[in-house]
């Protein structure tokens, strides 16, 4: 049997069995215990904001975003096609419509001249997203917000440590948005995080995802409001995570150095950008095949697979779902997201695995 190489695994040491079991021997293993409020704090410090407020996973913390800041029915609020999906269905869930605008070609994240092109007298919102770890052009998004009053929530859910010009992604917006899923820089299983310096959306945050309940009166209600709450047991996997978060970053940087050597020398093909101003977390290792390479993406996974190479196909443009279908005309999202794949890029990789998986793959581009 040949080796399998998944795209992603977590990271599990005794840290976090010892943590987890602790949690779960205490009692407190619903959504109050002491994890959930030193996993928020210490999530706080490390972003570099007054607040961060932890929910069931990236998705709800997307929703209770915008929900936080009022966003509802016959706004609008600008987001990326290339994305994953959780961003345009938060957005629906509000009631309000999603409207994709095309990225930038060279960091495949929200191109700031098509925000511009986009706005209405019905916009309220721009979602910036932090694609496979590559930061978006913050400063130049927080301009055009500023000019035209809206608000921005940072979708980092791909780049926990992610920096722009020094500056932790998350911390540059109104609200900044993370996920935890299992295969998400750090994880809790499912778990998600907003974080915000701006107290009355962190207390607006926090009443409506304890179901909207009165501070002063137990069980009443005055609004509509979800559970969007983490367990203690999911804070302590967490804490665990966030205290290795360093470690798992640089293990995530030699990663793709190591494709870097291997791959870098093929012309024909593009790897994760770094802009200069950039912290890439090169959360997933992406590849991104040139007009030259004759085998088709899905071809070309096919044949890894077969390999015990494990890869997955870029998200497709949002625009191109039957239930947001529309003419965007967003040709670098459809150009990248037909050529792109991400490649094994889990933390127990080592040198000779890459080594092992570059050669394979420049077999098959070269006699494709
Ligand atoms: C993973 C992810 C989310 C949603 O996170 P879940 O925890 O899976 O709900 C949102 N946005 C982006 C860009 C993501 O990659």
């Amino acid at each position: 049997m040949n080796k399998f190489f998944p795209v992603a695994e977590p990271s599990i040491t005794e840290r976090e069995i010892r943590y987890v079991l602790d949690a779960v021997k205490s009692g407190w293993v619903s959504s109050l215990g002491h994890y959930i409020f030193d996993f928020e704090k210490r999530f706080a410090e490390y972003v570099g904001v007054k607040y961060a407020l932890t929910t069931t996973n990236g998705t709800t913390a997307l929703h209770l975003a915008l929900a936080s800041l009022d966003i509802k029915g016959g706004d609008e609020v600008i987001v990326p096609d290339l994305t994953f999906v959780a961003v345009p269905n938060a957005v629906a869930y509000t009631g309000a419509k999603p409207v994709f605008v095309d990225i930038d070609l060279e960091t495949w994240c929200i191109d700031p001249e098509a925000i511009k092109k986009a706005i209405t007298a019905r916009t309220k919102a721009i979602i910036p997203v932090h694609l496979y770890g590559h930061p978006a052009d913050m400063d130049a998004v927080n301009q055009i917000a500023e000019e035209h009053g809206l608000y921005v929530i940072e979708d980092a859910a791909e780049a926990h440590g992610a920096e722009y010009e020094g500056k932790k992604v998350g911390s540059m917006g109104h609200v900044g948005v993370f996920s935890f899923y299992g295969n998400k820089v750090i994880t809790t299983g499912e778990g998600g995080m907003i974080t915000t310096d701006d107290e009355a959306v962190y207390e607006r945050a926090r009443f409506l995802r304890d179901h909207a309940m009165s501070k002063e009166r137990r069980y009443w209600h005055t609004e509509l409001g979800f559970n969007y709450r983490l367990t203690n047991i999911q804070a302590a996997l967490g804490l665990a995570q966030l205290e290795r978060i360093e470690e798992l970053l640089d293990k995530k940087r030699l990663i793709f150095k190591s494709y870097e050597e291997f791959l870098g020398g093929f012309g024909a093909i593009r790897l994760n950008p770094e802009k200069k101003w950039a912290r890439n977390t090169f959360w997933m290792v992406c590849l991104i095949l040139g007009k030259d390479i004759k085998i088709t993406r899905d071809e070309l996974m096919l044949e890894l697979r077969k390999m015990g190479i494990d890869t997955r196909p870029f998200f497709y443009p949002m625009s191109q779902m039957p239930i947001y279908k529309s003419n965007s005309g967003n040709s670098a999202a459809y150009d990248i997201s037909g050529k792109g794949l991400n490649l094994p890029s889990g933390g127990n990789l080592n040198r000779k695995d890459i080594e092992f998986i570059s050669q394979s793959l420049l077999a098959l581009l070269k006699h494709s």
